[in-house]
């Protein structure tokens, strides 16, 4: 982790300089693990190591309630801990953690609801113990019992693609715009599964740089397995009007665009698709993680 923070942490005034301990091993911070995983009714050992803790992050079948919450809330879980060390440090304000868990909670909630209204209407998997579990988490939207009730504006929601056809939504953030940087992506198919995901830090620069190299890497990723047509999606206006030649970016925006364009257009098939960010939140948060430092990168097996 490419973070060097001051010599004591700032939410439990140990002696550590480590994001590992910041985000992980702090009496804070695992106080927040714990408490999240109790929701999930789950058992799990923390590591000590931030990577370990995304690679060892147990997933569960694909479309359930559980593993939306899963696929998600750590990364809310981090980026919420980080808020509050910034706030304690560059603010002199600091939260109590009960509120800091809510904070975690309803985040988590919010990216699950904007996603999730596809995979829940798959009722066929909304089990009996993902209903126990959402009665643990206030506020997730069952579509099966309120489908005609959360339709939102359009593009709002994430969206699958159509049967033989993939998904890429990526996103940038920069912290500070310039400052440290990361990418984020994720591809996913018609039924909502993941394929592959990818967080990564970057050298620091801007948002738009982040957020178009984000979705070089993710092309670059789905053209090394060599799958079906891609709908490429973000929430950067910018981005996919430059590529729907409506924009012309500035010169090291130009050089990048290039290099997705040369992929773009080698494909039979290929549609770019601007949405909000709501729509967006799981490319969001692996940016945002990354932009910590996080590396994550995953491919489904078979794929
Ligand atoms: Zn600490």
């Amino acid at each position: 982790m490419g973070y060097e923070g001051p010599s004591r942490c700032i939410l439990c005034k140990a002696q550590s300089k480590t994001v590992d301990h910041l985000l992980l091993t702090c009496p804070f911070a695992s106080k927040c693990w714990r408490c999240f995983c109790a929701k999930l009714e789950l058992i799990l050992v923390l590591p000590n190591d931030i990577k370990l803790l995304f690679q060892s992050w147990p997933l569960h079948t694909k479309e359930s309630l559980l593993s939306q919450i899963m696929e998600i809330a750590p990364s809310c879980l981090i980026w919420e801990i980080w808020k509050e060390r910034n706030r304690r440090l560059f603010e002199s304000k600091a939260r109590n953690q009960k509120s800091i868990l809510n904070s975690i909670e309803s985040a988590t909630v919010d990216s699950i609801n904007s996603i999730s209204s596809f995979a829940l209407n798959q009722s066929k998997v909304f089990t009996s113990w993902d209903r126990k579990i959402s009665q643990n988490w206030q506020g997730i939207i069952i579509p099966s019992l309120s489908r005609h009730n959360t339709i939102s504006r359009k593009g709002a929601i994430w969206s699958p693609p159509k049967p033989d056809w993939v998904k890429l939504n990526f996103d940038g953030a920069s912290k500070g715009n310039p400052g440290p940087s990361g990418i984020g992506y994720v591809i996913k198919d018609q039924l909502g599964a993941i394929i592959g995901k990818m967080a990564k830090p970057i050298p620091p620069d801007t948002n738009n740089i982040a957020e178009f190299t984000a979705l070089l890497l993710g092309l670059k990723d789905y053209i090394n397995h060599g799958i079906k047509n891609i709908i490429v999606e973000g929430d950067s206006e910018i981005a996919i009007n430059a590529i729907r030649k409506k924009a012309t970016p500035n010169w090291r925006l130009q050089a990048l665009l290039e290099g997705i364009l040369e992929i773009l257009n080698s494909l039979d098939l290929f549609e770019a698709k601007h949405i909000y960010r709501e729509a967006n939140t799981e490319a969001d948060a692996l940016s945002k993680v990354a932009a910590l430092g996080a590396s994550i990168h995953w491919w489904s097996q078979g794929s």
